[in-house]
């Protein structure tokens, strides 16, 4: 086990990141911007290092000063988070070059699933459903035209290097496929130096479900159930459960199998997701890899009483799976609700600014994963989530019924957040009844 890592990145995961590492005994060196400066939870390290200014590009993005940050700090692995530089395989390959542990898969199986396209052919090769699409990337647009006259309007523009919703758009007939792929190829090219992009069926109101994957070095995976995470808007996930209502156990055996195939076809280790779509007849269908944790473990770890941040780190370090599948059991329900720092009523408009009062919801099945706290600065410069406030109850009737609960009783004063949308979604009667879809939010609440 190492005895000192690196925790590239901040907010509530630097500090889920910092409480596993106590609890392993294993110390910890934080990063921090000059926008960070101070923050509460940088206490919990054992040690931290400024590495820039505010603007992410030149701290947290900034490799060589996390790798300075690394070296002076004499750390043996670096744990990424998610953002920021997770899914950067420069950036582990570097750390490779250094002699420094990347808490995550090789640079290799990183660079195969990032693309989606190379993700789609391994999928493909694994026997895994892919969402019917254009074979590779798209050069042309009588390429595109082609291709959605074949398998007919509306078809999706996805980047390769697509990421948070960027890159992608729906186009209904000629005319907005032509503009839809030059706005796509420019907003990948904008966000990801890299505008090739790819077509996909436009699937009508899927539901978004996801797998776990456990994967260690040496050979062993597991999958750790899944995720629906269909509450969404503009592709950006507001709550998310496990386990997902709309899929029969039949379906949900074939996933989960599903996903680790491809997992051990990409001789990926670590954790990962594959995520898939499902659509209203119950076919699902994989879109993507996510080769890192994401914000939504919680509900996972809730359900399986497995530590989903403690098993990267063991795996990281070579140790095998302590457990086999057989042993990953599905315990109750676990919802999760996204907590930002944005005005629902404004346009999803960032809110930052002082949190004057924080009154933190507890009892029995309640858990809030935050860094914030009563006079906490919400910075300008980062992700508007201030925090992850996930409820485990025996059924999900009463696992909605501990959310309202909760909800109810979170204070965040002085900021506008996304608790008055996530208190309509909760009693609202499609939601309660399971009856819901990517579109659920968009169509239902006024979210413009
Ligand atoms: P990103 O990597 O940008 O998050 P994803 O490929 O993960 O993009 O897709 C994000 C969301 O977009 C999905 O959760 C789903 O709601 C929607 N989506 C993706 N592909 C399709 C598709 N083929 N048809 C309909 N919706 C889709």
């Amino acid at each position: 086990m190492y005895q000192r890592i690196l925790i590239a990145n901040r907010g509530e995961i630097a500090q889920r990141i910092m409480r596993a590492c106590r609890e392993l005994g294993v110390e910890t060196v934080a990063i921090y911007s000059e926008g960070d400066r101070g923050a509460q939870y940088l206490q919990l390290a054992d040690e931290s290092f400024c590495v820039g200014p505010a603007k992410a590009t030149d701290s947290y993005l900034k490799i060589s000063n996390v790798i300075s940050a690394a070296e002076v700090g004499n750390v043996q692995a670096i744990h990424p988070g998610y953002g920021f530089l997770a899914e950067n395989a420069h950036f582990n390959e570097v750390c490779r070059s250094c002699k420094i542990d990347f808490i995550g898969p090789s640079p290799e199986a990183m660079g195969k699933l990032g693309d989606k396209n190379i993700a789609r052919e391994l999928a493909r090769a694994a026997e895994v459903p892919v969402v019917p699409g254009s074979d590779g990337i798209i050069e042309s647009e009588e390429e595109a035209l082609r291709f959605a006259h074949d398998v007919g309007f509306p078809v999706l523009v996805k980047a390769v290097a697509g990421g948070g919703g960027k890159g992608m758009r729906v186009a209904s007939n000629n005319l907005a496929l032509k503009s839809s792929l030059q706005q796509a190829k420019a907003e990948a090219e904008a966000a990801f130096g890299n505008s090739a992009v790819y077509l996909e069926k436009f699937v009508e109101r899927p539901r978004h479900v996801e797998v776990q994957i456990l994967a260690d070095q040496h050979g062993n995976a597991v999958h750790l159930w899944e995720r629906d995470c269909s509450v969404q808007r503009r592709y950006q996930k507001l709550i998310e459960e496990s386990p997902s209502n709309s899929i029969t156990s039949e379906t949900r055996q074939a996933m989960c199998e599903a996903a680790k195939r491809l997992i051990l076809t990409a001789e990926y280790s670590n954790a990962a997701t594959v995520e898939f779509i499902v659509d209203q007849q119950g076919n699902y269908y994989f879109i993507e890899v996510n080769a890192r944790i994401q914000v939504e473990h919680p509900v996972t770890e809730m359900v399986t009483g497995i530590d989903l941040i403690k098993s990267q780190i063991r795996i990281a370090a070579g140790e095998p799976l302590n457990f086999v599948q057989e042993d990953v059991g599905l315990d109750g329900a676990a919802i999760e609700c996204r907590i930002n720092a944005e005005d629902p009523r404004r346009n999803f408009q960032p809110s930052p600014g002082t949190i004057e009062r924080l009154v933190v919801p507890g009892g029995f099945g309640v858990r809030f994963d935050s860094h914030v706290h009563s006079g906490y600065v919400v910075p300008p410069y980062y992700d508007s989530m201030i925090g992850k406030l996930i409820v485990h109850q025996p059924t999900r009737k009463e696992a909605i019924a501990c959310m309202q609960r909760a909800l109810g009783e979170l204070r965040v004063d002085g900021i506008a957040t996304t608790v008055p949308l996530h208190q309509d979604i909760l009693t609202h009667s499609d939601f309660v009844e399971g009856r819901i879809d990517t579109t659920f939010v968009e169509r239902t609440f006024n979210t413009e």
